[in-house]
């Protein structure tokens, strides 16, 4: 089995997260440093979508990315949020540090609680 990593704890609610979304398949939470007034993380919580890194997708976890998407687009529609960026960091040569997939979701337009 893969090592477990930080955000498997947060998944797992062991470790504290501001968690602002959270489905049967996708959880997510404040990035801890923000580099945006909303900065957010998306991750697929089942372990049959646990995949580390978009450069380890497989036919099985193909889908992992697109379900992300959606589940941003669809959180931002909730909230107003007319414009965002989204952003996969690959690899530790690309900014990488958390080996567990995640989407940042980034917008100038601050959060409505
Ligand atoms: P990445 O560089 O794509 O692996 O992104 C990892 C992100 O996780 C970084 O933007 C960190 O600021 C964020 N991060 C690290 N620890 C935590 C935490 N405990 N809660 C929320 N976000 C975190």
């Amino acid at each position: 089995m893969a090592e477990r990593t930080l955000f498997h704890r947060i998944r797992d609610k062991e470790i504290p997260a501001t968690i602002v979304y959270e489905d049967d398949e996708v959880l997510a939470f404040k990035d801890i440093h923000p580099k945006a007034p909303t900065h957010l993380l998306f991750i697929a919580k089942k372990d049959s979508d646990f995949v580390p890194s978009i450069d380890d997708l497989t036919e099985q976890t193909a889908h992992v990315p697109g379900l992300l998407i959606r589940k941003a687009q669809a959180f931002a529609k909730a909230h107003g949020i007319t414009g965002y960026q989204l952003k996969f960091h690959v690899g530790r040569d690309g900014g990488q540090e958390v080996f567990y997939l995640h989407l940042h979701f980034l917008s100038g337009q601050a959060l409505n609680e």
